[in-house]
Formats: C-alpha cells, sequence, structure tokens
C-alpha cells in the first residue's frame, strides 16, 4: 500500500517536472504516451488494482482513477497553452516581418547577351522602318532551298550539312533565316522592309567556333529602283549605331550565293582597334555582311514581278556579331547556361 503510494506520488512529480520543460505539442504527446499509453505507468498501477483486495481497492482506487484524470487534464491544458503561445509568437514574426530586409548571397537574374543584342539590333532597325519579323524553325525543303535559288545538286542539302527531320517529306531544320525572306515576299504586300532574327541548325561538330545551332539575322528590302547602293547604306548606317562610332568605314568584294545576283562580302573596319589586333587578326577589316540584290530567280519564284521590283538581302552571323561584341571566344558558352558566364553581363 505504502509504495504504491510513493509511486503514485513519484508519478506526479515526474509529470509536472516534466510539463514544466516541455518545448513542443510532440514532447506533450510522448509524456502522455509514457503515463497514459498502452504500456504508461498509470495504466500498469490501474491494472495493479485487480490484484489487491477490497479494502485496498477502496482507498487506493480513487487516487489511482484521481491521477489518471488529472494527467489527462494537466497535458490537454498544457498543449492549449503551447498552441496558443506558438500562434501568437507566428503572428508577432509576420507583424514583424520586414520585406525590404536586405538578404545576402541571393542571385539576380538578368537578360541573356543575345536577348540585349537582338533588342538592339531591332531597335536600330526599325529606327530605319523595317519590320521584325518570325518564321518557322521546321522548315520544308523548298523554302530552306528552291526558292531560294539553290540548285538540286547543292552540296548544302546533303545530310552531311543540313539535320533533317524527314528527307522524304522534304522537311528540316531550318539551315539559314533566308527562309523566313521566302516568307515575307510570298506573305505581305510589297514594298517590303523586314527583318528576321532566329535560329538557324546545322550538322555539325561543335568547337568553340562551330556549333549545331546557332543565330542569324536576316534583311530583305524589295521596292522599285533599288540598287546595291541602298545596301551599302544600310549595312553602314547599321553597323555605325551597333558599334557606336560616328564614322565606320566599309569595304565591298565580290562575293557568290545563289540567291543574290550580284553577290557582296561586306567588311567593316575594325571597331576596337586603329593598327591590329587579335579580333581583325592585325588586318583591320572584319568580315560581317553577305548580301547582294535579290536573284530575278528568286523573286519570280516567289510571285514577285522581277522586271518590276528589285530588292537587296543581307544575312549575317548574329551569334558572331554577339560574340564580337561582347569579347566572347567559345560559341558554346552562349547556350551554356553557366552562371559565371553569364554573370559578367
Ligand atoms: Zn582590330
Amino acid at each position: 500500500m505504502q509504495s504504491l503510494k510513493e509511486q503514485i506520488k513519484h508519478i506526479v512529480e515526474q509529470r509536472d517536472d516534466a510539463l514544466r520543460k516541455v518545448l513542443s505539442i510532440r514532447d506533450i504527446e510522448d509524456l502522455r504516451v509514457l503515463l497514459l499509453g498502452k504500456k504508461g505507468q498509470i495504466t500498469a498501477l490501474l491494472a495493479l488494482m485487480k490484484t489487491l483486495s477490497l479494502e485496498e481497492k477502496k482507498e487506493i482506487g480513487p487516487l489511482i482513477h484521481a491521477l489518471k484524470q488529472e494527467t489527462e487534464n494537466c497535458c490537454d491544458q498544457a498543449k492549449e497553452q503551447l498552441t496558443m503561445h506558438i500562434l501568437a509568437a507566428e503572428k508577432a514574426k509576420k507583424e514583424h516581418f520586414d520585406v525590404t530586409a536586405y538578404l545576402p548571397k541571393m542571385g539576380k537574374g538578368h537578360r541573356h547577351p543575345y536577348s540585349f543584342f537582338i533588342e538592339e539590333i531591332q531597335d536600330i532597325f526599325m529606327s530605319m522602318g523595317y519590320e521584325i519579323i518570325d518564321g518557322p524553325e521546321i522548315e520544308t525543303e523548298s523554302h530552306n532551298f528552291t526558292y531560294l535559288n539553290i540548285p538540286q545538286d547543292h552540296p548544302a542539302r546533303d545530310t552531311q550539312d543540313t539535320i533533317w527531320i524527314d528527307r522524304t517529306l522534304g522537311l528540316l531544320m531550318r539551315s539559314q533565316t533566308s527562309t523566313v525572306q521566302v516568307h515575307a515576299m510570298q506573305d505581305k504586300k510589297l514594298p517590303l522592309a523586314v527583318v528576321a532574327p532566329g535560329r538557324v541548325y546545322r550538322q555539325e561538330a561543335t568547337d568553340a567556333s562551330h556549333d549545331f545551332m546557332f543565330m542569324q539575322c536576316e534583311g530583305l528590302f524589295i521596292a522599285e529602283n533599288v540598287s546595291l547602293a541602298h545596301l551599302f547604306g544600310t549595312a553602314q548606317t547599321f553597323l555605325k549605331k551597333l558599334f557606336n562610332k560616328e564614322e565606320l568605314d566599309i569595304r565591298i568584294r565580290p562575293g557568290f550565293f545563289p540567291f543574290v545576283e550580284p553577290g557582296v562580302e561586306i567588311d567593316m573596319r575594325c571597331p576596337f582597334c586603329t593598327h591590329g589586333c587579335s579580333v581583325c587578326k592585325k588586318s583591320t577589316w572584319i568580315e560581317v555582311f553577305p548580301g547582294g540584290l535579290v536573284h530575278p530567280n528568286v523573286l519570280t519564284a516567289c510571285g514577285i514581278d522581277a522586271t518590276k521590283y528589285a530588292g537587296f538581302a543581307f544575312g549575317f552571323g548574329l551569334t558572331r556579331l554577339v560574340m564580337l561584341k561582347y569579347g566572347i571566344n567559345d560559341i558554346r558558352l552562349l547556350h551554356s547556361g553557366k552562371v559565371k558566364f553569364l554573370e559578367q553581363f
């Protein structure tokens, strides 16, 4: 008897001490299990009652039942108090949360160098009255080659150069943005002044200066009485604005491309040096712009009267100009998604 009373006293002390120290709801539930669970200390005392005499039961029974009830109440109360305390703490935290607080080491996103550059190019051409257009990246063989006066046996049509999706259906990943020219000539009214920046694809082993995907920009101007002088003026104005140079000489060399006649290569004076540097390979000239007057065959194939209208077209490697402008020496970096690289811009 005496030992049972001792045990009850001990349980009460242990319980009150534990409740003073609880830090979480979990602590309270653990204590409840320890005392009132299937194998709990109070449950064990209740089981012991069976072994007692009637007299003893009368004396100790109410004590054990009271202990059980009291313990349940204590645990409930402690849980309620703790919950209120947690809610109050959360509310205070929200009230004092400072949305303007500085968070160290937070990465800040920004646009890709391509995006800056394309916007710059678009601004320059829009200021000259050009419309910016877009076209599909999966193209038909006709749009990529035939309409552009590229003969059936031209090596560019080969699977070694072009990524074909379905050779029998004549579907491929466009290998040049000139395809957008064709769509513009077929769909739009004349006169026409359009610029089309976009991705192109080639069957290419990648290294620092080659990639299977890169960006080009195509320009097309068609009206009556258009001459090469218009092309040269446009190219020079564009390059001056792009490289922020008041004066920027260009020079013209003959070039051959099936979709223009005559075809030219336009070079610009190196904007980075006066006496030769690594960018211009010490020559002070940089090759930038293949172009020319649109071949009458191309105009005719696209439904334009080649005896009345003429036009010039040009195309440049947008990727190459991005690399030139920002001094990037590995084309693969542009598509790598490497944060260390992108953070420089
Ligand atoms: Zn140079």
